[in-house]
């Protein structure tokens, strides 16, 4: 189906017209320099934005948006996720004024490719905020949002099910140190499927009903007897309270008797206690839980550290989190750290040892045809198969997700060399049977460990044959 697209150019700049009843293509806008959204109907207005702003492909979701005309539908989120409001095309100027600055900071961003969905979602919100010159990311109370907040550039990424992850994204991000959190509320989200509207209640510690009688527990003291308001009753009058025990009319709260406590009687299964159990019910999966056990999380109002800006422009290259999960695999800190001990080992035991490289030249093809799920699986099955030719005291970590870091520990030169070469083989190999006889081109270097320089030097020498290639 070919949709219409109406342009509206103002001096240098085309702007892409989107009104209603069209079907917004987001493949179509990629060449314009802005968008205006001009739909009656906000559920139209939201559902063009959002396919924007979530859409993969930087050329498309860091593109300008402007409302045209319909101020009274945007709320604060829709806000956040557009650039500007416009009443008429007279203000036109007003709109160019500011995609000319995004468009202008979009062009410091560096090309990067991912290692997992969380780095790409991390630098897509990071690449953002920088666009659009913001430093803070700030959590909206949002009705609609499984988790009852919604932060604009980063929530638009998920399916509404799963917007709890949002959380630990921005968790990834702040022990990367590239945002820096500051505390603004705690809430609690169901432990089955992480949804944060929940109905709380008290119920009877035997059967876990709700249906409860709660009544003042009475302590006469001329008596010392105690018991429930209920037994307090006077059968001919019913404003006065009279003592089961004694008999004795009461006076005074305070002076002749107190209420010590409550006691609850469940209707369901006639059980009296003083402590009542409070849940949790899900309004989403019917999960009953006790408080204590529900998933607390911090929502946090957040701020670009200046490595969070770095990231933004040249991209979150890994985390942490992604290495944990990519087994056989040790994050890059670690890994130089394990360097640098190497090279100090070297200097007092007499081995020779290796550090090497092996780079897919043509990973951004691959990956684009395969999508993210299938990279994730590929590289793991790249550190499995390089993980079995190897010794167990060989490191590996990632480079990027196109590029694999090997320290062979105690092996010569050429052993390791011959090490690595079987290794590109199979990789080569296991792509071509995956991938639809797919041609990967993989390059590779050893470099033999020098005690007279640094891990950082040897590194840089080793990283600048990749270079070369690319
Ligand atoms: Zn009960
Ligand atoms: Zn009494
Ligand atoms: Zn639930």
């Amino acid at each position: 189906m070919k949709t219409h697209i109406s342009t509206i150019k103002y001096e240098e700049l085309d702007f892409c017209y989107f009104k209603d009843n069209e079907s917004i293509d987001v493949r179509g806008i990629i060449e314009f320099n802005a968008v205006i959204i001009n739909c009656s109907d906000k559920v139209l207005a939201n559902h063009a934005i959002h396919k924007i702003r979530s859409n993969n492909n930087e050329a498309v979701y860091l593109k300008p948006i402007f409302i045209y005309n319909k101020v009274d539908y945007v709320d604060a989120i829709m806000n956040e996720l557009v650039d500007g409001v416009i009443y008429s095309l007279e203000q036109l100027g007003n709109a160019a004024d500011i995609a000319r600055k995004i468009i202008l900071k979009s062009r410091d961003l560096v090309e990067v490719s991912y290692v997992s969905f969380e780095t790409y979602v991390i630098t897509k919100s990071l690449r953002y905020l920088y666009s659009r010159s913001k430093n803070t990311l700030e959590p909206i109370t949002y009705r609609s949002s499984k988790i009852g907040y919604y932060f604009p550039s980063l929530s638009s990424n998920y399916e509404s099910n799963d917007e709890n992850k949002v959380l630990d994204v921005l968790k990834i991000a702040e022990d990367e140190g590239l945002l820096v959190g500051e505390f603004c509320e705690n809430i609690y989200l169901c432990n089955n499927c992480f949804d944060g509207f929940l109905n709380y209640r008290e119920v009877c510690p035997e059967c876990g009903s709700s249906n409860l009688n709660s009544e003042d527990l009475i302590h006469h003291f001329p008596c010392a007897y105690i018991g429930p308001a209920s037994d307090f009753t006077n059968e001919f009058n019913s404003y006065d309270m009279q003592c089961p025990k004694c008999s004795k009319v009461l006076k005074h709260i305070g002076v002749d008797y107190d209420k010590p406590s409550v006691i609850f009687t469940c209707r369901k299964c006639n059980s009296t206690f003083q402590d009542v159990v409070i849940k949790a019910k899900c309004t989403s999966c019917s999960t009953d839980t006790d408080v204590e056990y529900l998933a607390p999380r911090e929502i946090k109002k957040y701020t670009l550290t200046p490595k969070g800006k770095y990231a933004a422009i040249s991209g979150v290259a890994n985390t942490k989190t992604d290495m944990t999960r990519m087994p056989g695999t040790v994050d890059k800190a670690t890994f130089d750290v394990m360097l640098q001990y190497e090279i100090e080992r070297m200097k007092v035991a007499d081995i020779d040892s290796n550090i090497a490289f092996l780079h897919l030249s043509n990973s951004k093809e691959l990956y684009t045809m395969i999508g993210k799920d299938a990279r994730t699986n590929l590289l793991t099955d790249l550190v499995q198969v390089t993980r079995n030719s190897i010794r167990p005291s060989d490191i590996i970590s990632f480079d990027s997700s196109s590029t694999l870091l090997f320290s062979m520990n105690e092996s010569n030169h050429k052993e390791a060399e011959k090490v690595v070469e079987k290794i590109a083989k199979l990789i080569i190999q296991l792509i071509k049977d995956n991938f639809k006889n797919f041609e990967a081109k993989v390059v590779y270097k050893v470099h033999a460990l020098d005690t007279h320089l640094s891990y950082q030097e040897q590194l840089k020498l080793l990283l600048a044959d990749i270079v070369k290639h690319d």
